[in-house]
């Protein structure tokens, strides 16, 4: 954590050096001293500050300056730090002034030049002053903080984005906190720029797009090698778990995720299916753990990065990036999951991240704090939403358009939910229409058994309708389902035949796809089991694969 700050402005260059000596010697391991030779540039300096979030504990300005005197500095400066201690350094003609000040800019303490010897005149003081600080200093948040709208959209893809990528950062709703709006002030933005992104470094970017805030942030998306023995494609438990255990074999590895590590997955408000975790885990946890395991064993995360086209040249398959790099490898494994399925309702589109979300992020369950929450679905993921926004919300309502859960959901799932008392599940129901201005506020559902239609407020809706494979990028490379699952080892033989164009003298191994080479893990493959558990044991399963195949080169 950066240390607090001593200001001390003086236009007398030798009394600011001397000052600055004096404090430097006696705080200087507590507290950073800054200086400045005019009211106007220690202004720009507190700005700055301000922006990067450090905090200020003391001005110590003199009085007399030619431009703009001390009083008046410290009338501008203390909006943005209203906590700091102030001192004013006068000489004796001033002290009337000094006086004065004491009820216009509530100065704390008035010095009177010189301060030598300063043990005596100046350290007492300037003590006291800090100790009072420190007594109801509370630290500030030093990281990324996002100011915007509550409802906005671009908001919420930017947290959401923060949050999956592990940034730790503040959120500041523009309409409710003081804070956020001293700090868009003091950035000089007009509310139109919003949402805004602050660096740790006082840099700011207005409604930036994600490439950028990324950039900004140093994620990395381009790699350091043109060529790896494994590039995995996807970050969800399949890919990361292959990745791992590739690198601690000793494979080259490249990781390229689109989004952020954690896939599907870590968007799970709790998973506690997961072998070894007797009180379940958080998607979120699962992902970071797995990420510093990767990052331990030498794996190079591309993240957010996508892989946008694959091509064949001899035994090198090469990726094009969406950036238009490319990337070659020996061995390629697609682990890129299903993505969700849209729900086509009229209203739905405008006000996603505005109240309507696709498998929401848990970060945002606090916002609908009483609120009244509908959820679309009714598998596991859907239940699990529902007992996590339970904790906040006034009430869970959730839309199955079957007649019971147990077709969809674990049982303890459906138990957990029949035991929570302010989650209500209603069968045979479908959202037929979303309204609200700004966000989400009412959503229309019909009885699909009697063709009622009724409309309800609703603070959220929140979709879990099912997801498809992505694999239209490899539909001319690899074989598919007709769903566009990729098929892989025994289900590309077709009455013992290997597929159209297969060049090896073998059958293709267990998770190969109809390209030697190519492999596939996880939930993209066809008939695969889906599941944490499923995709990290087919991710470790690949990587013992890949070492077969590079042996048969
Ligand atoms: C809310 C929720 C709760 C769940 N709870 C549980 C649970 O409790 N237990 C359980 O077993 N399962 C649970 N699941 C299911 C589980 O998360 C998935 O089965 C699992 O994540 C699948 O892992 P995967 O690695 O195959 O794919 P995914 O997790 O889907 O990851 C695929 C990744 O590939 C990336 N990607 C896609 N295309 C590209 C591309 N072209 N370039 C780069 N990257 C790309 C995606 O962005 C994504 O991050 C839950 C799912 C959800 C949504």
């Amino acid at each position: 954590m950066a240390k607090p700050v001593i200001w001390t402005v003086d236009d007398d260059a030798d009394v600011l050096r001397a000052v600055e000596r004096d404090l430097r010697r006696q705080y200087g391991d507590r507290y950073k001293i800054i200086s400045a030779d005019s009211g106007e540039s220690a202004l720009d300096g507190v700005k700055q500050l301000k922006l990067r979030s450090e905090s200020v504990a003391l001005f110590l300005v003199d009085q007399r300056m030619p431009r703009m005197s001390g009083v008046e500095f410290l009338e501008k400066a203390i909006e943005f730090y209203p906590e700091a201690k102030r001192a004013l350094l006068a000489a004796y003609a001033d002290t009337d002034a000094a006086i004065r000040a004491i009820n216009a800019v509530h100065i704390d303490h008035y010095l009177m030049k010189p301060w030598d010897p300063p043990e005596e005149r100046l350290y007492g003081v300037v003590d006291d002053l800090l100790d009072d600080w420190q007594a109801f200093h509370r630290p500030v948040f030093e990281g990324v903080r996002v100011i915007g709208h509550r409802w906005s959209p671009r908001s919420s893809e930017i947290r959401d984005f923060l949050g999956r990528n592990f940034v730790p950062h503040q959120w500041l709703n523009v309409e409710t906190d003081e804070a956020a709006k001293q700090l868009l002030a003091t950035t000089g933005a007009d509310v139109s720029a919003l949402p805004i992104v602050v660096f740790s470094d006082g840099h700011f970017l207005g409604n930036p797009p994600i490439a950028e805030v990324a950039r900004k942030l140093g994620l990395r998306t381009k790699s350091e090698f043109p060529f790896y023995d494994l590039v995995v494609v996807g970050a969800g438990p399949a890919g990361l778990a292959a990745a791992v255990y590739g690198a601690a074999d000793g494979l080259h590895t490249l990781l390229v995720e689109r989004e952020a590590p954690g896939g599907q997955a870590g968007l799970s408000s709790r998973i506690e299916n997961y072998l070894g975790f007797p009180v379940g885990l958080s998607g979120f946890d699962l992902a970071r753990r797995a990420v510093a395991q990767a990052r331990r064993f030498g794996v190079e995360i591309l993240s957010p990065q996508e892989v946008k086209s694959v091509r064949l040249e001899g035994s090198t398959r090469l990726l094009t990036l969406a950036d238009g790099a490319e990337v070659g490898c020996r061995a390629l494994l697609i682990a890129t999951g299903i993505a969700f399925r849209k729900l086509d309702v009229p209203g739905v589109e405008k006000l996603i991240g505005a109240g309507v979300y696709y498998y929401a992020p848990m970060s945002d369950a606090f916002s609908y704090r009483d609120g009244e929450v509908h959820i679309v679905g009714g598998a596991n993921s859907a239940g699990q939403a529902a007992l996590y926004f339970s904790k906040f919300a006034r009430r869970v309502t959730m839309l199955v358009r079957g007649n019971s859960l147990s077709d969809s959901m674990s049982q303890y799932l459906e138990n957990q939910i029949a035991a929570t008392k302010n989650i209500a599940v209603r069968f045979h129901s479908s959202v037929v229409a979303v309204e609200g201005t700004g966000h989400c506020e009412a959503i229309t559902i019909k009885n699909n058994q009697t063709g009622a239609q009724e409309t309800v407020p609703a603070s959220a809706l929140l979709i879990y309708a099912g997801a498809v494979p992505r694999t239209d990028w490899l539909a001319r490379v690899v074989e598919r389902d007709a769903q566009g699952y990729l098929l892989s080892g025994p289900h590309l033989l077709r009455e013992g035949r290997r597929p159209a164009g297969w060049p090896a003298d073998r059958d293709p191994l267990y998770l190969e796809t109809s390209v030697p080479g190519i492999f596939v893990a996880g939930d993209v493959r066809h008939r695969s089991a889906k599941g944490v558990t499923s995709g990290v044991g087919e991710g470790a399963m690949a990587v013992k694969l890949v070492h077969e195949y590079l042996g048969l080169l």
